[in-house]
């Protein structure tokens, strides 16, 4: 098979980080992200990315946002439920 080259390897990674890929594809891609620092640091952020996610939505409103988002949509549940 041909040599894996980073352009073409992103979908591979992906492949291979969640497990779908042949064992013999796997032994080269390991073999390849060995000696490459881009594909190191894509998998390394790719594993990062549900830390990521949850510190991005770990985010709370301001209370007086929430609590006028919250009126706001409960006045279109009842506009709603009344068409
Ligand atoms: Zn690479």
């Amino acid at each position: 098979m041909k040599a894996i080259t980073c352009a073409g390897g992103v979908e591979l990674l992906v492949d291979y980080l969640e497990g779908a890929l042949p064992a013999d594809v796997c032994a080269a891609l390991e073999a390849h992200v060995a000696g490459c620092p881009r594909c190191v640091a894509f998998v390394a952020s790719y594993r990062d990315t549900p830390r990521i996610l949850r510190d991005a939505t770990a985010a709370t409103l301001p209370a007086h946002v929430e609590a006028s988002l919250k009126a706001f949509l409960r006045a279109r549940t009842t506009a709603f439920r009344l068409s």
